[in-house]
């Protein structure tokens, strides 16, 4: 482990490179209002930040205030979420300004405590939201944080193992500049994603390199080193757009499954991969419709999520000859406010 000189020598070299080579700019950085680096946060876990930037200044323009964000409805904000994935990011943060809101009069909490009792906020975000909106000496630790010390004081264990995150907890707390939390954690995340970076770090005009282990040791590319490998299973969707001339069909998902809360056309998931024909026999099996309409394929996608590869295959049944006096159930929406619904990426691409 790091010797007191080096752990020193680490965090007053970190934040010289902060204050005269950092040059990596994005939006929310200086960021003091709670509120906004939470919402930056939040949108930022799983996303990188140019995919992420749009959906940031569309949430801040329409929701300036966390109140703001409380009052809305449910459907306008996975609206505003489509094409971001993880939604359940976007239940949480609903639960959350809502919990903010009603119990603490709309004031983002103060102490880290209660920050991190908040739905869906973790010890990353809750240190984040305490060092960069109060200074809070509390060390950030997420995927930059885990490479750059993993390597510079050559930790070998696994990240994804509860033995490895302790071990760079720790060293990350023992490092931060208790004082200069949020200039210190900004620092050592940028210094992670421009410098540090997972492939092709930039270790020849790099600040540690004297004394970084991973360097001496030619361990760079091997470190940090992950034991689990992602499990991914495929799933088969068949998505049919049934539409009439002015409305077509979708149904809400309520199931405790991925896009939970978003809308879909009708759906018949399989086990593998099927044909058209085989579809059909499906749907007159399930008896949907008073008689059998042509079935058309449109087109065939894959979207790889974390844990699962979702095969869809997009149909088109369209009916012309009904009375349109029979469609005022919740499921027949008018084509014209199809956009005011939040579907799957796969979907909404037909839709748009
Ligand atoms: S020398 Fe290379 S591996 Fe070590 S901290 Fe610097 S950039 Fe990272």
């Amino acid at each position: 482990m790091l010797s007191n000189q080096l752990k020193k020598q680490f965090t007053s070299k970190l934040l010289d490179w902060h204050a005269n080579e950092n040059f990596r700019s994005l939006p929310w950085k200086e960021e003091k209002d709670p509120y906004k680096i939470w919402l930056s946060e939040v949108i930022l876990q799983q996303t990188r930040a140019e995919q992420g930037l749009p959906y940031y200044l569309k949430f801040i323009n329409q929701y300036p205030t966390v109140t703001d964000l409380a009052n809305a409805k449910d459907n306008e904000i996975f609206k505003l979420w489509e094409g971001l994935g993880y939604y359940s990011r976007c239940r949480n943060l609903l639960a959350t300004a809502r919990i903010i809101k009603e119990q603490y009069k709309g004031i983002f909490p103060k102490n880290y405590e209660d920050i991190l009792n908040l739905k869906g906020i973790g010890n990353y975000t809750a240190a984040a939201i305490a060092s960069f909106a109060y200074n809070l000496p509390y060390a950030v630790v997420d995927g930059n944080v885990y490479r750059v010390l993993a390597r510079y004081a050559g930790i070998d264990l696994p990240i994804d193992g509860n033995e490895g995150k302790k071990v760079i907890a720790s060293l990350a707390q023992e490092l931060l500049a208790a004082n200069k939390a949020a200039a210190y954690n900004q620092a050592i995340m940028d210094f992670g994603a421009s410098i540090c970076k997972p492939k092709n770090p930039l270790c020849l005009e790099c600040p540690f390199q004297r004394n970084c282990k991973a360097y001496s040791e030619d361990t760079v590319s091997i470190l940090p080193i992950k034991s689990k490998k992602i499990k991914v299973k495929s799933r088969y969707f068949n998505y049919i757009v049934v539409e009439t001339p002015t409305h077509y069909w979708i149904e809400k998902r309520t199931a405790a499954d991925i896009w939970r809360d978003l809308h879909q056309t009708l759906l018949i998931e399989t086990d593998k991969k099927i044909n058209l024909q085989q579809l059909k026999k499906l749907l007159s099996g399930k008896n949907i419709f008073k008689k059998a309409y042509p079935l058309v394929l449109l087109q065939s996608k894959e979207q790889k999520l974390s844990h699962q590869l979702i095969i869809s295959s997009i149909y088109n049944i369209k009916i012309n000859n009904i009375n349109e006096s029979s469609l005022n159930t919740d499921n027949w929406v008018p084509k014209k406010e199809i956009f005011k619904y939040a579907f799957p990426k796969t979907l909404s691409e037909i839709f748009s």
